[in-house]
């Protein structure tokens, strides 16, 4: 189709770009057999590129399981590139519990709604509305662009990312930088100031099987080596011992921001008081002063009368950049004698630093579009693709700007009932993503 110089402009085809991805059921369920919508978002992106003359190639880690990568090419070639990256798929949605159907893509009192509103066909949609832009309009950005739409984030991104770094480092040659998801919001503080947090860390994953040994034998006899018993013990131990608080280099600075912003002092042992101020967001928060550990699934025994020789138990296990060889100690302390630990799922932590010139490029954009904007870097407890560009030697940053309502519940909306979005956060991180990658 022809383009002509009526072509919506990037802020006004954002929210119809996300309507239309959100429509395209990308539910990862984890299993391949049942996760069918990647192709078909990545084959759509493809063609929204190819619209406006950007070439993209679709690449499969299994069938159906697919990525897209393009190249957008820079003035100066000879720089190191810049990876935008963003996942196509979505956790699952219960259209029962919905206000609107979650693949609906809804736009109604001024957001769009649907699964991946938020995480993160958002900003998937920012980043589409504004290279269309610039194809149409011969922006070329300082250097080169990656752009990658990938699958299977919500699963770990062994089927996506992680599968690209490892069979595909080639189409990320040069890049020695990234932004991608969690990160770049608001949160408001009075009219004039709104701290927006860039997600400079994240936590290493450390899932792992908790198996007690034990004598099995009758229910009704007098039994001192119950295996239950024991794994209920180092269970019980885990789940309710708080970790020391460790300081890391971004959460101190995050710290000192809130308290300067808010004029109070955060007992970093007990921030939550403090912390309440933040609103849900501070759940997340919370949880980057320290490792965690939450034992979340039981499995034992298969009559009322025998007591069996295992028990097993799964723990979430998070760790703090630099923490890795204490949480195992800590841990390994908790989880006592007579039970067996073993990692299901391990990753490492990523870090870096709030310095540079594509942090001061993110400051810059920000403030030009919020001049009560206050950017501070934070540490996700989560983890993201970041854990595998990371691996190629990028600097991984968390910024999908979006200027938030003051009273959004935004932390509850990720993979939550009635995901939503403003249309005017939309607008405005489409302009402060299109001063930003002008700039770097
Ligand atoms: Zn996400």
């Amino acid at each position: 189709m022809p383009e002509t110089t009526s072509a919506p402009r990037a802020q006004d085809e954002v929210a119809e770009l996300l309507s239309d991805l959100i429509r395209i059921d990308t539910t990862n369920t984890g299993d391949t057999a049942t996760s069918a919508g990647e192709r078909r978002a990545a084959e759509w992106v493809a063609g929204k590129l190819d619209e406006v003359g950007i070439d993209s190639q679709i690449l499969e880690s299994e069938r159906g399981r697919a990525s897209l990568v393009a190249r957008v090419p820079g003035a100066d070639r000879s720089r190191p590139a810049l990876l935008v990256h963003g996942h196509l798929d979505v956790v699952p949605a219960d259209p029962a519990e919905w206000s609107v159907h979650p693949f609906s893509g809804e736009e109604r009192d001024g957001y769009v709604w649907g699964r991946g509103a938020v995480d993160m066909k958002d900003m998937d949609a920012m980043v589409l509305a504004l290279v269309r832009e610039w194809a149409r309009t011969g922006v070329r950005p300082p250097r080169d662009v990656v752009l990658a739409f990938v699958a299977d984030e919500e699963a770990g991104g062994k089927l996506g990312a992680r599968w690209l770094v490892d069979e595909q480092p080639d189409l990320f040659e040069g890049c020695t930088e990234a932004i991608s998801e969690v990160g770049g919001f608001s949160i408001t503080v009075r009219d004039d100031l709104r701290l927006y947090l860039v997600q400079t860390a994240e936590k290493g994953l450390a899932w792992m099987r908790l198996t007690a040994t034990g004598r099995p034998g009758h229910g009704s006899f007098v039994h001192d080596d119950n295996a239950v018993t024991r794994l209920c013990q180092a269970v019980a131990r885990i789940g309710s011992t708080r970790l020391p608080t460790v300081l890391t280099p971004p959460m101190r600075r995050f710290l000192a921001a809130v308290e300067e912003a808010y004029g109070i002092e955060i007992d970093p042992d007990s921030p939550e008081e403090a912390f309440a101020r933040l609103g849900s967001i501070s759940r997340m928060i919370g949880a980057a002063l320290r490792n965690t550990a939450n034992p979340t699934m039981l499995e034992a025994g298969y009559k009322a009368n025998v007591i069996p020789g295992t028990a097993s138990a799964t723990v979430d296990g998070r760790f703090l950049h630099g923490q890795q060889e204490e949480f195992e100690r800590q841990l390994a302390s908790l989880v006592g004698e007579g039970v067996q630990r073993e990692w299901i799922v391990h990753d490492q932590a990523v870090e870096t630093t709030f310095d540079g010139p594509l942090v001061e490029q993110m400051v810059a954009a920000l403030k030009a579009e919020d001049d009560g904007a206050r950017p501070v870097p934070f540490t996700m407890s989560g983890g993201t693709d970041a854990k595998s560009f990371e691996r190629l030697g990028m600097r991984c940053f968390g910024f999908s700007p979006l200027r938030l309502p003051a009273d959004l519940d935004f932390a509850s909306l990720f993979h939550g009932i009635d995901e939503r979005v403003p249309v005017e956060s939309l607008r405005f991180g489409v302009r402060v993503l299109d001063r930003f990658l002008r700039a770097v």
